[in-house]
């Protein structure tokens, strides 16, 4: 079997997916984006394309290998994205083939469902406990939040306790029985973390995620010492070399994104090493069908997996949906909160192709906001 043919389509909201097609009708998806640099994606897709022309689908960790590191300079959000979507779709193809679906592959389940969390914004603080109330009547289990809007990196008395009243009015929405986890979104300093996490403390959250931007993984170790909340990050951490001072700085979840960290391969490897430090896996998903896909199939196959991010009909899908761009939605339906296990050979979903080439080039492409302090300085979003 070889490899024939590599597309990609720019879709709304703000999604990248590859195609793959074999000379034997084989076909696999994969979503290769950075969310605001899809097109930038899009060119280093096509030139690992140029690599892959002609070769064996099924040799997916040579092919990892050498796209990782066949070149000089190496490594990245934008590389390690594209590398990641055409990784997702060689296991698909690789799945479709044998006939099983790619967590059989990996070793088999480990778990009958997947426990997965919604979003409930956080900007607006009005806006949260109605929020939580409509994930809970959904049968979700567990919600994510904002901690805060727009913040100096060192916070007024003020903002302190308005991070900790969202909180508050999540947990009073959610009873002692669900759980909240928090992100921080990189928007404090690592000072202001310390103040702020004791405060949360009592609350419980089930997590907090991204306390200090990732730059800063040195000062991880003294965010993760200031209260007992478990803590978080990984979406912006693209390989095993990179996410281990956060494992020894003594995070407790580990978030690398499918669709960001070399996809099926090195994710599957940095759950392996986050299990050595005791960290459980939470992959991060605000992207597509493709990268959800690809995020069930190693979170059934993991045994410290913890929980699964997921964007369907969230505020920022705008355009476009989810489950637009599946045949049979039924592989995406909560079930008490849970996902159930896919069956389906390969990712084990139906992408519809029509819908897909039809969306192709039909969105503007998305950019991330750029805030401003009330001074005129830029603001982390
Ligand atoms: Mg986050």
């Amino acid at each position: 079997m070889r490899i024939t043919q590599v597309e990609t389509f720019a879709v709304p909201p703000r999604w990248l997916f590859c195609r793959i097609e074999t000379d034997e009708g084989a076909v696999g998806w994969g979503e290769p984006v950075v969310e605001g640099r899809a097109a930038t994606v899009r060119t280093a897709v096509h030139e690992l394309a140029e690599y892959l022309a002609g070769r064996d689908p099924m040799r997916i960790e040579d092919h990892w290998q050498v796209m990782t590191k066949g070149s000089f300079y190496r490594g990245g959000p934008v590389l390690s994205s594209a590398v990641a979507g055409i990784d997702q779709a060689l296991w698909d193809i690789a799945g479709k083939t044998l006939g099983v679906p790619v967590h059989v592959l990996l070793g088999g389940p480990v778990r009958e469902r997947v426990r997965a969390y919604s979003w409930v914004g956080g900007d607006e603080p009005g806006e949260i406990a109605e929020a939580v109330r409509a994930q809970v009547e959904a049968g979700f289990t567990a919600v994510k939040m904002n901690a805060c809007g727009r913040m100096n990196r060192l916070a007024t008395a003020a903002d302190i306790a308005a991070v900790v009243e969202r909180a508050a009015t999540a947990r009073d929405a959610l009873g002692p029985e669900r759980d909240f986890a928090i992100d921080f979104h990189g928007r404090f300093s690592a000072a202001n973390a310390r103040r702020i996490l004791p405060h949360l403390a009592p609350l419980h959250p089930l997590f907090v995620e991204e306390p200090v931007l990732p730059e800063y993984a040195h000062r991880l170790g003294d965010v993760v010492s200031a209260s007992a909340i478990p803590i978080a990050t990984g979406e912006r951490i693209y390989s095993r070399t990179e996410a281990l001072p956060a494992l020894q700085a003594g995070i407790a979840v580990l978030q690398p994104d499918l669709s960001h960290a070399g996809g099926i391969s090195e994710v599957r490897r940095l759950a392996s090493l986050a299990e050595t430090f005791d960290v459980l896996l939470a992959p991060h998903c605000p992207l597509g069908p493709i990268s959800l896909a690809a995020s069930l199939q190693v979170a059934f196959s993991t045994p410290n997996f913890l929980i699964q991010e997921q964007s369907i009909g969230i505020h920022y899908n705008k355009g476009a949906e989810l489950l637009d761009y599946v045949i049979d939605p039924e592989v995406f339906r909560f079930d008490e909160g849970h996902l159930r296990r896919p069956l389906g050979p390969g990712l084990g979903i139906e992408v519809d192709e029509q819908a897909v080439r039809r969306a192709d080039g039909s969105a503007r492409d998305w950019r991330s906001p750029v805030w401003r302090h009330d001074d005129g300085s830029f603001a982390e979003w």
